[in-house]
C-alpha cells in the first residue's frame, strides 16, 4: 500500500473521531507528503523549522503544519509567520520569544507545553514546579501572541507497557492540575499530545487527543 492508502486506512481503523492525527513527515521529501495529501488529510508534523518553512513553501497552502521537535529559539522566526501549532514549548524564555514573533506577524500562535514524563535524561520538558512558577508571573499574563492549547509529552522508549502507561498517565495528571489551577476559564487549554508509532494505543487509552505518527504510515526513516 501506498501513503495515501495507509493514512486512510490508519484513520479508519485506529484513530476515534475526537483524536487528531498528527502525520510525522519528517526527513521525507515534499513528493511523498504530497502523495500523502491526496489522502485527503491535511496534518503534519515537522521536527526541524527550516524543514518546516521549506515544505511549507513547497506545498499546498491548506496544509496544517505542526512542529513537534525540540525548537530553538534564534529559529522561531522561521516558522512564525504560518505554523498551526507548536507542540514543545519548553521554556519560559523560548515562549517569550514565540511571542515576540506572533506580534511581528500579527498572529497569535498556539502552543503545547512539553512535560517530561521519560525516565531518559535525553528528552526535553518541563516538571510542573518549573511550569507553575512561570504561568503564576504577571509577565506570563500579558504575553498576547501565545496561545497554551495544553501539553504534550514523550514516553521512554522501552517494550514495557506499563512504564509507558504510568509516563502518559502522569502526563494527564499535568494536564488536569494545569486546567484546574491556570486555565480554567480558558476553553483553547484542551490538548494532550501523546503517542508515537510504538505506543499510540496506550496513548489513546489514556487520553490523547492528538497523536504524532511517523514511521508507520511512511515506512522507516532513513537519515
Ligand atoms: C519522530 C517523532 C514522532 C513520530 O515518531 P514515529 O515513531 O515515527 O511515529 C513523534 N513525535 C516526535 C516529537 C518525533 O520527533
Amino acid at each position: 500500500m501506498g501513503v495515501s492508502d495507509n493514512i486512510k486506512q490508519f484513520l479508519k481503523t485506529e484513530i476515534p473521531e475526537n483524536v487528531k492525527l498528527i502525520a510525522v513527515s519528517k526527513t521525507k521529501p515534499v513528493e511523498t507528503i504530497l502523495e500523502a495529501y491526496q489522502s485527503g488529510h491535511k496534518i503534519f508534523g515537522e521536527n526541524k523549522a527550516q524543514d518546516l518553512a521549506s515544505k511549507y513553501e513547497q506545498l499546498p497552502k491548506d496544509i496544517e503544519w505542526h512542529m513537534i521537535g525540540h525548537m530553538q529559539s534564534n529559529k522561531v522566526k522561521y516558522i512564525a509567520p504560518f505554523v498551526s501549532l507548536i507542540h514543545g514549548v519548553d521554556s519560559f524564555k523560548l515562549l517569550k520569544v514565540i511571542n515576540k514573533e506572533g506580534e511581528k506577524n500579527k498572529r497569535k500562535i498556539d502552543c503545547l507545553l512539553q512535560f517530561h514524563i521519560a525516565t531518559e535524561e535525553t528528552k526535553f520538558g518541563l516538571d510542573l514546579i518549573e511550569a507553575s512558577k512561570f504561568l503564576t508571573t504577571e509577565e506570563f499574563g500579558n504575553l498576547e501572541y501565545v496561545n497554551i492549547c495544553g501539553v504534550m509529552g514523550m514516553a521512554t522508549f522501552t517494550e514495557n507497557e506499563d512504564t509507558i502507561r504510568t509516563e502518559f498517565k502522569e502526563l494527564v495528571h499535568i494536564f488536569n492540575e494545569l486546567k484546574n489551577i491556570f486555565f480554567a476559564n480558558n476553553n483553547s487549554f484542551k490538548e494532550i499530545s501523546m503517542g508515537m508509532s510504538g505506543d499510540y494505543k496506550i496513548a489513546i487509552e489514556e487520553g490523547a487527543t492528538m497523536v504524532r505518527i511517523g514511521s508507520l504510515l511512511f515506512g522507516i526513516r532513513n537519515y
